[in-house]
């Protein structure tokens, strides 16, 4: 089998749904010949779920705006859906369609009501662009003959109950996704990013979570191949939002995919990697508006390239916190408090690193973040604070990280020296520098100001097609 995933890039109207139809209809022909069967993975359709985060942001705010946010997504929906089917075919998936409409618009106005919106009502409202989409493009297909089914993975995908990231049991969803999906008639249209935790509530598995979803139904399905389909040629060296001289990858490890993806490049979900390479199921990114392009395979064994970078991504809005006090020097367990401070806070630490000298720990955070690590911070060591074994905490703010990825660089010297003199003759500042312990990336802060001229320094300077 194979599993195709589609993004909400590639879902924006009525057009583009057809358009990926036509896609699954002449893969699943092809595959048809070889008794292989698709499975897809669709998304929520183009800026819905952005829209529907933002409705329930306004209706905790009592803000009555959030009714006009809510009509565009209902307009949206089922204009699309009769503008596919027409009114007097799949009329119990139109049904469903307006029944989904009608319990989000009452959730809605409950969270208008009370004035608060809990992580676990956002993930309840986040999952119906998923649900009405895959519900709207099912029907479609039947509608043109193509047999297909609706397939909610809040009954297959099993999580934890931690709302906005929910992490997975495999071994349970595994099962359930392999029964399930047996059982399907023609293609199953599945619901990507959502899942439900062991009360059967309902979970998101975080933002861009779809790709990860797709990996999760390959490996359950023991898949050949999961495609990921969007709206760019495959994973380029860098985002070409910002680097205009940014080329496709033609392949590329799933080492190298999961830090590029985890330090920013949003084309893949970096927990998209960890089904696939636990039972080798190569990624192939593909183009949606390009399905001609060959893409980009993210696999084990691939062929490489001279370069000795891959590839590099960042991460914008950081900040950073400058732990510094001499008593720090030859002290050993101020880190692991620092760490197990922020781990009970549940923030999220991206990049770490100390000065060799011991007399200061710089770490950067998101800056949506930065306020709740510093008081945890503060909390934590109002101990060495007092004794001044810390002196004082410096936080720098409006702030990226940038990261340079590549197998290419284990055990190569040289590297890092040459980064920061391109970046030292553009005449841009570092403030604080890591290595992965992998040796697979170099990551450093900037001002945020200076990021496309940094971003464009370093490809230029070591990325060549
Ligand atoms: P989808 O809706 O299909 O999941 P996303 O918007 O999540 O699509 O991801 C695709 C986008 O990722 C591209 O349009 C591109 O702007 C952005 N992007 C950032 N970095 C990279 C990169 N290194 N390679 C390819 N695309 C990238
Ligand atoms: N629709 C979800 C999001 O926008 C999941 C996804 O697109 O992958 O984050
Ligand atoms: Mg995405």
């Amino acid at each position: 089998m194979k599993v195709m995933k589609f993004g909400g890039s590639s879902v924006k109207d009525a057009e583009k749904i057809r358009d990926v139809v036509s896609i699954v209809k002449i893969e699943s022909e092809k595959a048809q010949e070889t008794d292989a069967g698709v499975a897809v993975v669709l998304s929520a359709m183009k800026g819905i779920t952005d829209t529907l985060i933002n409705c329930a942001e306004l209706a905790e705010a009592g803000d009555e705006a959030y009714l006009e946010s809510f009509k565009a997504i209902a307009q949206l929906e089922k204009s699309t859906f009769i503008e596919l089917i027409g009114k007097d075919k799949e009329t119990e998936a139109l049904e469903s369609l307006e029944a989904m409409l009608l319990e989000l618009s009452e959730i809605l106005m409950g969270v208008k009501m009370v004035k608060e919106c809990s992580a676990r009502s956002l993930d309840l409202i986040s999952s119906f662009g998923e649900r009405m989409n895959n519900t709207v493009a099912a029907a479609y297909m039947r509608s043109i003959g193509i047999d297909a089914e609706y397939v909610d993975t809040r009954e297959l995908v099993l999580t934890d109950s931690n709302y906005g990231a929910a992490k997975v049991n495999y071994a349970e969803s595994y099962k359930l996704i392999k029964e399930r999906i047996k059982g399907v008639s023609g293609i199953a249209m599945i619901t990507g990013f959502i899942g439900s935790n062991e009360e059967g509530v309902t979970t998101t598995l975080g933002r861009n979570g779809s790709d990860f979803t797709a990996s999760i139904i390959a490996a359950a399905t023991g898949s050949e191949v999961v495609e990921i389909w969007t709206d760019v040629d495959g994973v380029l060296s860098a985002d070409p939002r910002s680097v205009k001289n940014a080329y496709v990858i033609p392949e590329i490890s799933y080492q190298e995919a999961m830090e590029l993806s985890y330090f920013g490049a949003e084309v893949i979900h970096p927990y998209t990697m960890i089904p696939a390479v636990d039972r080798d199921i190569p990624i192939l990114i593909k183009n949606t508006l390009n399905p001609s392009a060959p893409g980009t395979v993210i696999a084990r064994n691939i062929s490489r390239h001279s370069n000795p970078i891959t590839g590099i991504a960042s991460i914008k809005n950081t900040a950073l916190i400058n732990i510094e006090g001499n008593g720090m020097i030859g002290t050993p367990g101020i880190a692991s408090k620092v760490f197990g401070a922020l781990a009970d806070s549940a923030i999220n630490v991206i990049m770490i690193s100390q000065a060799s000298s011991e007399h200061s720990i710089s770490l950067v955070f998101r800056s949506v973040q930065v306020d709740r690590a510093l008081e945890a911070l503060n909390r934590e060591l109002s101990v060495e604070l007092k004794s001044k074994r810390i002196e004082k905490f410096v936080i720098r703010e409006d702030l990226e990280i940038i990261s340079a990825i590549g197998d290419n660089m284990v055990g190569t010297p040289g590297i890092a020296g040459r980064i920061f003199s391109a970046l030292g003759e553009a005449g841009i500042s570092i403030l604080s520098i890591a290595q992965g312990s992998s040796e697979r990336s170099i990551s450093f802060v900037i001002e945020k100001k200076h990021s496309d001229k940094a971003l464009n320094t370093v490809h230029d300077a070591f990325l060549t097609n």
